[in-house]
C-alpha cells in the first residue's frame, strides 16, 4: 500500500531534475560560492548556515544539477569532483587555480569556432567538447605556496 503511494507521488520529468526544496537550497548555496567547490565544502557551508542536509544528499543533488546543466563539473588532481554554478545556459570554459580552486570563465570563441567547423566538415552531429586550463593564480603565486609546483 505504502509502496504504490510513493510511486505515484514520484513525478519525474523526462529531462532535468525535480527541483526539490533541498536541491533549490543546494543550488543557492552553490551560487554563493566563488569558484569551484567540492561536495564536502558545500556541505560544511550548508551546515554552518544551520542546514541539516546530509553529505550524501549534497553529492546526489550536485550530480543531478550537473546532469541538468545547472552546474559545471571539474575533477581536481586527486580526482575529486568540483562543482560550479553555471552562470547561463551556454557552456563555458574555465581557467582554474590548482592551489585555491578559484576559477574564472574564459573567452573561448576560437575554440567554439573550431569545434563548429569540425562539426560541419566531419558529418558528426551532437558534437561536444570539454576544455579546461589549470595553473597557479596570481594570488597563490605571490604567497609562494604553490606546493604542487614541481619547479625547484
Ligand atoms: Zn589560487
Ligand atoms: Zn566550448
Amino acid at each position: 500500500m505504502v509502496d504504490s503511494q510513493q510511486k505515484s507521488n514520484a513525478r519525474t520529468p523526462r529531462h532535468g531534475v525535480r527541483m526539490t526544496h533541498q536541491r533549490q537550497m543546494i543550488l543557492e548555496a552553490l551560487e554563493s560560492c566563488e569558484g569551484f567547490v567540492s561536495a564536502q565544502k558545500l556541505h560544511a557551508r550548508l551546515q554552518k548556515d544551520g542546514s541539516t542536509v546530509g553529505l550524501t544528499t549534497v553529492y546526489r543533488a550536485l550530480a543531478g544539477l550537473e546532469r541538468a546543466g545547472l552546474a559545471d563539473l571539474l575533477r581536481d588532481d586527486t580526482g575529486e569532483r568540483l562543482y560550479l554554478r553555471r552562470p547561463t545556459d551556454e557552456h563555458r570554459h574555465y581557467l582554474r587555480c590548482r592551489d585555491c580552486g578559484s576559477a574564472s570563465p574564459l573567452d573561448a570563441d576560437p575554440v567554439e569556432q573550431w569545434a563548429h567547423r569540425i562539426a560541419q566538415t566531419s558529418g558528426y552531429t551532437n558534437l561536444e567538447h570539454t576544455l579546461e586550463l589549470t595553473g597557479v593564480c596570481a594570488g597563490c603565486h605571490d604567497h609562494g605556496r604553490s606546493g604542487t609546483n614541481p619547479r625547484q
